[in-house]
């Protein structure tokens, strides 16, 4: 018994996959717990346009995020206050409490190290229209459904950013916590804290003849000129806080080659993002 015992453990070892295996299509390394190559290749893997169906495409970064991957460094004093200044109340009053505290590690003391965006995909239209102004509909605004378990019992990202602006932290960046398939179903509790999460509000519905979840597109423009800005405010602000420039990703490309990885963000504009950008860094 013991023996049989011992020869199905010493079987499964051999076939466990070995620790190092990279992860994904931009190559995540479980015990690093890094994207493989240079802060601008992760970024150029990171950053590839999230198009229907998950499918993913390379793109040019703005001259400002290759400029940020390349020389490193961290956000000045003064780059910070101009993220914390564009912010709007009450959410300004909160960054500014936690200010000087550091963001998430991991449980191994790795500091957070990549700054992911999201879209929500909610709420969902199934197949009905999109409401005609969504950047100024109530029900696509409202942050109620984020807050109440209607998903989770905790929130599931740091924060989340409205067609109008507004920000809600779910968690606090100080908080590690995990919000994709490679944190909580691949690497686990060990990646948890290298990652903050990103969730902005858009609406999806269901493609032409589409029956499941998996099959939505979202609306074109997919987010609004507020949530650009306020995407750029929140990356600067949580570099600052981390004390380097973080690497951007999308959820749709820190997940790729997983299965069922998610499709978010759709049509989201990274030119947009690189303007924004250069309003509070320079190019
Ligand atoms: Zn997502």
């Amino acid at each position: 018994m013991r023996l049989a015992l011992l020869a199905s453990i010493f079987v499964l070892t051999l076939s466990a996959p070995a620790p190092a295996d990279e992860i994904g299509e931009c190559r995540f390394d479980r015990e690093t717990l890094t994207f493989a190559g240079t802060p601008l290749d992760q970024a150029t893997c990171l950053l590839r346009k999230v198009k229907l169906l998950g499918e993913k495409e390379p793109q040019p970064l703005p001259p400002v995020i290759s400029s940020l991957m390349t020389n490193g460094g961290a956000p000045s004093a003064e780059m910070k206050e101009a993220a914390l200044g564009a912010f709007p109340q009450p959410y300004q009053d909160y960054a500014r409490l936690h200010a000087t505290d550091p963001a998430s590690q991991t449980e191994a003391g790795l500091p957070a190290l990549y700054f992911v965006i999201h879209d929500t995909s909610d709420p969902f239209y199934k197949n009905d229209p999109f409401p005609r102004d969504i950047d100024n509909d109530h029900r696509v605004n409202s942050f109620t459904s984020y807050m109440d378990q209607t998903f989770a019992s905790a929130p599931v990202a740091h924060i989340f950013l409205n067609r109008v602006g507004q920000i809600w932290a779910g968690h606090d960046f100080q908080e590690p916590w995990r919000a994709t398939k490679l944190e909580s179903r691949v690497v686990g509790v060990p990646a948890r804290g290298r990652f903050v999460h990103i969730e902005t509000v858009q609406p999806r519905r269901f493609l032409p003849g589409a029956t499941n979840r998996g099959q939505t597109e979202g609306p074109r423009p997919g987010f609004s000129k507020a949530q650009y800005r306020m995407l750029a405010a929140l990356y600067v602000y949580s570099s600052a806080r981390t004390g380097r420039w973080l690497i951007p990703g999308f959820h749709a490309t820190v997940d790729a080659g997983i299965p069922d990885a998610h499709d978010d963000p759709q049509n989201f504009e990274l030119k947009e993002f690189g303007k924004e950008l250069e309003q509070l860094v320079g190019r």
